[in-house]
């Protein structure tokens, strides 16, 4: 006999270890010969993340943070529709980095970001992170090495501070392949009701691949810390990433075991007139 993994455990990047993603398969589907089983554990998993979600908000103890971060059609906005279907809105917050504004430029990376953690009781989403600031920004030079190498640390200091702070962390990078994004860029030009995600500087970046690994493989072994780990989620089938993802997320609220609070004393005399 051997202990089964969970996928938290399957996926987690061990802290301290160099990620080598050439060697982590895209189109992994784990335990799933099919899309159909797939989508049924998944219905399965979304029914105990709704019950778990309405604990979690109702103890009103910590918050969750997801990142998820992706190259282009990587799936973020797939996985945050999928896997958070069903649960309640008013305890869940979507935050979607762009391009820096002027205002944000004139402050220290961090500032946007921590004004947009999600504050108790709250799963918030980032749509993008401040891992943009060692991603595209390590790759198009936006600022100098001296300054986006000095951000690793700072970034764990940022989530370690959060998370000491009542906030659990949880990091996703949706590993696709280049073919993949191939297919996926040429479904949008095709289909008329995708083509609005197409923009001309998608190639750009897509050109641009090997230096995003390098410098994907930097943050995801430079910053997953025990406290705020990273998870390298299989992509290529879309219906495998938005298990693995709900899947360490209702591991994670099961480990917390969220309660009710105790009501109020002496309810049993209440009487509603
Ligand atoms: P999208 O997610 O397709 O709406 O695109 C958002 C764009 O904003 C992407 O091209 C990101 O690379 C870019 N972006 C996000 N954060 C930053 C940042 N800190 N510095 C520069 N570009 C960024
Ligand atoms: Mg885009």
């Amino acid at each position: 006999m051997y202990a089964e993994l969970s996928l938290y455990e399957k996926y987690a990047v061990v802290p301290g270890t160099r990620v080598d993603l050439s060697q982590i398969d895209p189109n992994d589907t784990g335990d799933f010969a099919t899309k159909k089983d797939a989508r049924k554990a998944l219905k399965k998993l979304r029914k105990k993340l709704v019950d778990l979600q309405e604990r979690f908000y109702a103890w009103d103890a910590r918050s969750i943070l997801i990142v998820l971060q992706a190259m282009d059609t990587g799936g973020k906005d797939g996985t945050i529709e999928h896997v958070m279907q069903g649960t309640n809105p008013q305890g869940v917050e979507v935050t979607s980095f762009k391009v820096p504004t002027a205002e944000e430029l004139a402050h220290d990376f961090l500032w946007r970001v921590h004004k947009a953690v999600p504050p108790r009781r709250m799963i918030g989403i980032f749509n993008r992170s401040h891992y943009e600031d060692v991603l595209v920004v390590r790759v198009h030079n936006l600022v100098p090495e001296t300054v986006w190498r000095k951000r690793y640390e700072q970034i764990n200091d940022f989530e370690r501070l959060l998370s000491e702070n009542g906030v659990v962390l949880l990091k996703f990078y949706l590993h696709i392949s280049r073919d993949e994004q191939a297919r996926r860029l040429q479904a949008r030009l095709d289909d008329p009701n995708k083509r609005w995600k197409f923009s001309k500087g998608d190639l750009e970046e897509r050109a641009l691949w090997d230096d995003y690994m390098a410098a994907y493989t930097d943050a995801l072994s430079l910053c997953s810390t025990p406290h705020a780990p990273w998870f390298v989620v299989p992509a290529n089938h879309k219906w495998y990433r938005n298990y693995v993802v709900a899947s360490i997320l209702v591991e994670t609220l099961e480990q917390l075991n969220p309660q009710f609070p105790p009501p109020e004393e002496n309810l049993d005399d209440v009487v509603v007139v």
